[in-house]
């Protein structure tokens, strides 16, 4: 098969469109002709390298995947479905899988990333319980660019935030997949939305998409403008994903009894903590990492009834997978950035 794969970890230019061997199903599994993937900025951090984390090399990258099933060594699979792919890969049989929080199994696993190969490729394998099927009024660029962005956004409002109607969220990187797949979400929840973004245009959108208020994180402080424009009070969750260069004015932000929700930290990962405001606020710091396959269907259900949808920013073909991630990383973008395979 054709797939995109890096044999070393550097820029974009190690991404090379290549011919690669077709994945071979072991029992349990399916064979997905893959029509589009999304990307993520964790495959970027694959690409890049981390500290503590080794990829097997070469490796194929890809999250968020959608396509048609083109074999199944699984019973009950019916060849030519269309599906987009549950992005974690747990193992199904221990007790956090079995209570529903598949995404704490110690063997979690996240598709495109570490040891299993992704959707930057023609084919691409999952566990057949990996598999979502999408109603033909979903095409296969906006399924492949729900999932993972829906999922951890989910996760952090509904289970870790447990958001209420009424409350006030502060989204901070309105054009990021987390930040809008937040806004929908806690809009669709009865809260009233703060959103930031780096630009008059991306302001706009944001409030095109439901968000109250804007502010351009380049131009004002975040904290200060959260207190002008909830009267003092702060908001009640804050969906942060940005990390260092947002972190001390995302706590700062926050109301008495206030949530700081953070599922990343693009920018750094060393955050100062005030510990009077930690317990006289009465303050909760909450990490969030993916979210469950229950949590993706529950999701799932309102984007196939049109009231959540994945805002894409554009698509690229397979091939040019360097140019979408130099877009990734020059943040110009507003909302997912997809590559179709042909
Ligand atoms: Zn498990």
């Amino acid at each position: 098969m054709k797939a995109v794969r890096f044999h070393q970890h550097g820029g974009p230019e190690v991404l090379s469109y290549e011919d690669a061997p077709d994945p071979v199903l072991a029992p349990g599994e399916v064979l997905v002709r893959v029509r589009a993937c999304a990307l993520n900025h964790l495959d970027v951090w694959a690409r890049m390298g981390l500290r503590n984390v080794s990829i097997p090399m070469p490796h194929i990258a890809g999250s968020d995947v959608s396509g048609d099933v083109v074999a199944s060594a699984a019973a009950d699979v019916e060849i030519g479905r269309r599906v987009m792919l549950q992005p974690g890969v747990s193992c199904g049989r221990c007790l956090e899988c079995l209570s529903g929080r598949d995404n704490e199994c110690a063997r979690f696993q996240v598709l495109g990333y570490v040891n299993h190969a992704g959707g930057y490729a023609e084919f691409v394998k999952v566990p057949v319980q990996n598999l979502i099927f999408i109603p033909d009024a979903i095409d296969y660029v906006q399924a492949a660019a729900f999932p993972l962005t829906f999922q951890t956004a989910w996760h952090m409002l509904v289970t870790r935030a447990q958001l209420k109607r009424g409350e006030d969220v502060l989204v901070l990187a309105a054009g990021s997949g987390v930040g809008q797949a937040a806004i929908q979400i806690a809009r669709f929840m009865g809260a009233r939305v703060f959103a930031t973004a780096g630009s008059a245009d991306k302001l706009a959108r944001a409030r095109a998409m439901g968000a109250s208020e804007v502010i351009d994180h380049h131009r004002d402080d975040i904290a200060d403008e959260i207190k002008r424009l909830t009267n003092r009070r702060g908001v009640d969750v804050v969906i942060e994903h940005v990390g260092e260069a947002t972190w001390a004015g995302s706590m700062r932000s926050l109301a008495r009894g206030g949530r700081l929700v953070t599922c990343g930290a693009t920018t750094g990962a060393n955050g100062a903590i005030n510990l009077s405001a930690l317990f006289s606020k009465r303050l909760s710091i909450l990490g969030s990492y993916m979210g469950t396959k229950g949590e993706l269907i529950q999701a799932s259900r309102l984007f196939f009834a049109g009231l959540l949808a994945p805002v894409i920013d554009r698509t690229y073909a397979l091939g040019d997978a360097a140019e979408a991630h130099r877009r990734m990383e020059a943040s110009g973008q507003f909302g997912k950035i997809v590559l179709e395979v042909p």
